[in-house]
């Protein structure tokens, strides 16, 4: 008998990881609580499928960065696309890093890039540009490739509201799992790490299909990036995309709810004020046409780590991601331990070894 699985939480991990423990014979099912997969944060964010560049202050994020790109690109060819002008700008006063800096450290992890003299924006008060491989996202196609390989595994409007770890199995809405993995980025469970959720707000600018990506490193800086629709980009800011800090996902949740149009005309004027003290004529090329909001769910302390950590309590795996390259790192990471505990293979695991796992017959709280 294969073993079973539950996966909470349809964004690109839960997707991910319930792909790839189907193709390793895993009985899997995914629960979502909307009516569609990647609906919460992995479908409102950036879509900026990174390779390292963003984390000068950080060596494990950029080393799981570079890793996860390549095999990104492998694994899933058609769910990103390339850029033709990608170019990160580091400027001249605003940085916490000078450009020689910057480019050592992106040397030193083994990222490429190709240091240029000209952007096709008209910019101002930058030290040195370099033009980088960084591709986006493609949700809709990822909507559409995950659907379809989930098929049956898929269960959607079905939010998980009881989880009990008994001593032999857990148990998910009733139903009996050998695992769980709990993939909402900490909105079920609290993660096994030290974590505060951010609500956030990017803008939608509709522009010419031909303007680069933009990324201002590094610091309290902001970036313009295409999305998967020709015309449309995104404008974050690491100072004024942030919406307040939570320590429950429920706070969180209820904080970007009650996110009103004073909040986005604020944020259009702040944002616009700092593009334009690199991009000259900012205004007279994006036009705004909207808002997104979402939640971050970020490690407390050191604030420049992006890296995925996994948490286990007993048959129970929490996932905290910090972008979506690393959702190779996440799986391997359970499937490893599932494998340790049958000594064995990740499947048929025989009962005797399945007594070393640590159990607990506690119901587990949830928010
Ligand atoms: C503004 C912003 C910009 C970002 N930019 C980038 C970027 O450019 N590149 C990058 O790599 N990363 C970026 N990130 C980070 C990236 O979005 C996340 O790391 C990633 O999407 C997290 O995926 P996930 O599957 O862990 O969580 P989510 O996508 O949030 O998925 C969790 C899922 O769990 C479901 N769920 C929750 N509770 C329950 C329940 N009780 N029962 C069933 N289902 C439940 C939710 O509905 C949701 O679908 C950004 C994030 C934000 C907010």
């Amino acid at each position: 008998m294969s073993m079973k699985v539950a996966v909470i939480g349809g964004g690109w991990y839960g997707c991910h990881i319930s792909s790839s423990m189907i193709g390793l014979g895993f009985e899997v099912k995914l629960f979502e609580k909307n009516d569609r997969i990647l609906d919460e944060a992995s479908g409102n964010n950036q879509f900026r499928l990174h390779l390292g560049f963003h984390y000068p202050r950080h060596a494990g994020t950029r080393i799981q960065s570079r890793d996860g790109f390549s095999r990104f690109l492998e694994r899933y060819s058609d769910l990103s696309r390339k850029i033709s002008e990608n170019i990160y700008a580091v400027p001249k006063y605003t940085s916490l890093i000078d450009f020689e800096t910057y480019k050592l450290i992106m040397t030193a992890t083994g990222i490429p890039y190709h240091t240029v003299d000209r952007c096709p924006l008209d910019l101002q008060e930058i030290e040195g540009l370099i033009r980088v491989d960084e591709r986006i996202l493609m949700i809709e196609k990822a909507r559409n490739y995950f659907s379809h390989h989930l098929g049956p595994s898929l269960s959607l409007s079905d939010p998980v509201t009881t989880l009990i770890d008994r001593e032999t199995h857990i148990e998910v809405n009733g139903e009996k799992f050998d695992y769980v993995v709990d993939a909402t980025w900490g909105h079920l469970l609290r993660a096994d790490f030290d974590v505060f959720y951010e609500p956030t707000v990017l803008l939608y600018f509709e522009a010419s299909p031909n303007l680069p990506a933009i990324t201002f490193v590094d610091g309290p800086l902001y970036s313009i990036y295409p999305t998967e629709e020709p015309k449309i980009y995104t404008l974050s800011s690491v100072p004024h995309t942030p919406l307040g800090r939570y320590y429950s996902a429920e706070e969180a949740r209820t904080a970007r709810d009650r996110v009103d149009t004073a909040t986005i005309r604020a944020k259009l004027k702040v944002m616009t004020e700092q593009a334009q003290e690199n991009v000259r004529n900012f205004p007279d090329l994006y036009k705004f046409i909207g808002p997104q909001i979402s939640i971050k769910t970020k490690l407390s302390g050191s604030s420049d780590d992006r890296s995925c950590y996994v948490g286990r309590r007993g048959r129970l795996f929490t996932v905290l991601s910090g972008k979506i390259d690393t959702i190779f790192h996440a799986t391997e990471r359970i499937l490893s331990d599932i494998e340790a505990d049958s000594d064995t293979k990740p499947i048929d695991v025989p009962s005797s070894l399945l007594s070393r796992i640590q159990r607990k017959s506690i119901a587990i709280g949830l928010e």
